[in-house]
């Protein structure tokens, strides 16, 4: 039986023959090939904290049981959590699914799970989700990427046929005594969401106008929507998951909790002129309801990526600032709102989400130094953990940018596990960057500068005493408390 031992031993002898992967490599798909060959075995222990995701390091196909294990092991010495995506064939699914399930429980690790797509189709286009105009003429709103979305009123009926497909996969795990540890799901453009055109479609609907109290003020109608969204995503998918597995940690892209703001706004999101905003520079950070609670969800999810648009929202001297000042705002709203018990897992991404329409100019991409600096400050603000978004022809360089951060990170466990965070403060001007884990009286920091000043920085602690941080580029530093 192939194992991925003597896998990487092959690799590294074709490597350097000068040659490609090994033959033997075809057991795996050619990304996870690509993850096993750009990072290497942790140096230290990552105890028990979560994994790294990595959108590369998934769906391995249908494996041996050997080879199953082989390779789960492969990745967890390089802290990376391998995880399965449902889809709608429940055999082909578990067919892959159920020996790298097998094999996580086996080795004490946590079975993970991406439940995208039988989430999706809250909204299946159809006339009996669609909204309704006084004659009872069905219309969508299409203004969200092309979706037909329908109305909030009618899509109760869409909560039983995706619960049952969450159901019916997560029983055959429960049949065998599989645990399911982490599940996830990328759902976004489905169910009822309030922006682009879609508050203005709704005020033209029959039953939107019978069942929203105040569905002409929009702050009041996105409290209504946001509300049936978490509903939607609490009856089919959250609970019954915590049903069968009660320590689940069962999460979706960009719900976390929050300061009542949104400081993003995805690719099919758009600001409308008019719509109640907080103004920073040319930034309209949008109101956001508090969706996480009302889920209940056992994790956290915000999204760090440098979108295009996002670049002209700032004009700071430093080009880097621009990026790591908004993907900060993110991850500290996140981290300072967030109860500690409750994980955080960030989605992110370095190359930018390029939004740019043709003839516009694109924006300077992020540099990698910093990149990785944001990646340590979102660490020492109370992220948990990263999930890895990736295309294809990205994902090598994404790899190799983020993994050299979470195995470094493990150097401090007992900071990652225990510690609190001192500051969710973003400068408003180019400066020095401190963030850091306090546990007892030390605290793990980590100073990054935007200029040359190198002056050292006293920071109060929130509960008593201070620190004084020197400038130390690219490296942290644990300091006692005075
Ligand atoms: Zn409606």
């Amino acid at each position: 039986m192939r194992t991925v031992t003597a896998i990487i031993v092959c690799t590294a002898a074709a490597i350097a023959a000068g040659g490609g992967f090994a033959e033997t490599m075809d057991a795996y798909p050619e990304e996870i090939r690509m993850v096993l060959d750009v990072t290497q075995p942790l140096e230290h222990d990552r105890g028990s904290r979560l994994p790294l995701y990595l959108w590369p390091a998934r769906n391995p196909g249908a494996l041996s049981e050997a080879d199953a294990e082989a390779l789960v092991r492969a990745l967890d010495e390089r802290g990376i959590g391998l995880y399965c995506s449902w889809t709608g064939d429940v055999e082909a699914t578990l067919a892959q699914a159920l020996p790298i399930a097998r094999a996580q429980r086996e080795l004490g690790l946590r079975v993970n799970v991406d439940a995208t797509v039988p989430m999706h189709g809250f909204c299946d286009g159809t006339d009996a989700t669609a909204h309704l105009d006084a004659e009872g003429q069905a219309f969508h709103d299409t203004s969200c990427a092309g979706a037909k979305l329908g109305c909030p009123y009618r899509l109760d009926h869409r909560i039983p046929v995706i619960r049952e497909r969450i159901e019916t996969l997560a029983a055959a795990y429960a049949d065998e005594g599989l645990p399911i540890d982490f599940i996830f799901a990328d759902w976004e453009i489905d169910g009822p969401i309030e922006w682009n055109d879609s508050h203005e479609t709704a005020k033209r609907c029959a039953v939107c106008r019978e069942h929203a109290p105040g569905l002409d003020d929009f702050l009041t109608y996105q409290h209504e929507v946001r509300a049936i969204r978490s509903r939607l995503q609490r009856e089919a998918y959250a609970l019954p998951l915590r049903r069968l597995f009660p320590d689940v940690l069962v999460g979706n892209y960009a719900v976390y909790p929050n300061d009542g703001w949104r400081y993003w706004y995805d690719y099919f999101e758009r600001y409308l002129e008019g719509q109640p905003a907080r103004v920073d520079q040319r930034a309209r950070y949008r109101h956001w309801a508090n969706e996480f609670t009302p889920t209940g969800y056992t994790f956290a999810m915000p999204v760090v990526y440098q979108w295009s648009p996002m670049y002209a929202w700032y004009d700071f001297a430093s080009s880097d600032y621009r990026w790591f000042y908004n993907g900060l705002l993110v991850a500290s709203n996140a981290g300072a709102h967030t109860p500690p018990d409750t994980p955080i897992i960030a989605f992110v991404h370095w190359h930018t989400v390029d939004l740019t329409q043709e003839g516009e100019e694109k924006p300077p991409q992020f540099s990698e130094e910093k990149y990785q600096e944001l990646l340590w400050h979102m660490l020492l603000r109370g992220i948990d953990a990263f999930f890895l978004w990736s295309p294809v022809a990205e994902a090598r360089k994404e790899v190799e940018l983020l993994h050299p951060v979470y195995a470094a990170a493990q150097a401090y466990g007992a900071f990652l596990d225990e510690g609190v965070p001192i500051s969710f403060d973003t400068p408003k001007a180019p400066g020095p960057v401190v963030s850091g884990l306090r546990l007892g009286d030390r605290v793990l920091v980590r100073r990054t500068d935007f200029t040359n000043d190198a002056a050292p920085v006293t920071i109060a602690l929130p509960r008593g005493g201070s620190i004084t941080v020197p400038r130390a580029d690219g490296a942290c530093a644990v300091i006692e408390v005075e």
